[in-house]
């Protein structure tokens, strides 16, 4: 099995990394792909410990559209930054994550899709998959992967969390579909429904940890281990057995990246 999304990078795994990706590899979760962001220099230089500590870990890199209000103007150097950075990882699998957050807003809209743009241009000229990071800016994600992808964009929407009518359009693009726990969440049944549409050769599943941790862990700091629950869940939603699910996703993993 294949964790997908993880920030394992990311201070809240610093104390103890040895201890989760133990439990991550008794939990049958032997790979798992760690998000970077690119323009962090601390976590970039935690890359190496990571890597040592997880030989299944493999990396992506890129600017996130929190952190895109400071390349205003500058989008550019936001390619520069993640051509780097994926330098520095040397064998990265993705470019990502990267997109459109209009739920947050924490850059203006037009700044959000200039980095973006960059991104992924940059991302088709290293045929590298992209990780796309949409909240509430669906219509503007496909159309600046259409745009800036030059019809040879390819990658994943993680963390989906939108209609199944969204969901068509991700993949009318050719896009895999990621779920995180927000999936086993009591009242997620829209998004359950959403799930339910996608092609089982579309499908994968994260745990985006620390963040979103599922059922019957919310509320927790997320780890790899638990991406299990949202496959457990996935597997019922289409009427599979855990086993199959999880042969499903990992042959997707692999494909994609
Ligand atoms: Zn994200
Ligand atoms: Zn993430």
């Amino acid at each position: 099995m294949i964790d997908t999304h993880c920030h394992i990078a990311g201070d809240e795994f610093v104390a103890d990394l040895d201890a989760i990706v133990a439990r991550a590899q008794a939990a049958g979760v032997d790979r798992a792909v760690c998000i970077l962001a690119s323009d962090d220099h601390v976590e970039m230089a935690r890359m190496p410990t990571v890597r040592a500590a997880w030989p299944g870990v493999r990396f992506a890199a890129g600017i996130h559209p929190h952190a895109s209000g400071k390349y205003a103007g500058r989008a550019a150097e936001s390619a520069a930054i993640t051509a780097a950075a994926l330098t520095t990882v040397g064998d990265a699998v993705a470019l990502g994550e990267i997109g459109l957050d209009y739920h947050y807003d924490f850059a203006p809209k037009p700044v959000q899709q200039d980095v973006l743009a960059a991104q992924v241009a940059l991302a088709v000229e290293r045929d590298l998959p992209v990780v796309i990071h949409t909240r509430e800016a669906m219509a503007d994600t496909i159309a600046v992967l259409t745009s800036a992808g030059q019809g040879r964009v390819r990658g994943i929407i993680h963390c989906f969390t939108g209609s199944a009518d969204e969901a068509r359009m991700a993949l009318a693009l050719g896009f895999y579909i990621s779920f995180a726990g927000i999936l086993t969440f009591p009242r997620a049944g829209d998004l359950r429904e959403a799930a339910a549409i996608v092609p089982l050769d579309r499908l994968l599943v994260e745990t985006d940890a620390p963040f979103l941790a599922p059922v019957p862990h919310r509320g927790k700091r997320n780890e790899p281990a638990w991406v299990t629950e949202t496959l457990a869940i996935l597997a019922s939603v289409k009427g599979l057995s855990v086993e199959a699910m999880a042969h499903a996703v990992t042959e997707n993993a692999v494909r994609i990246f």
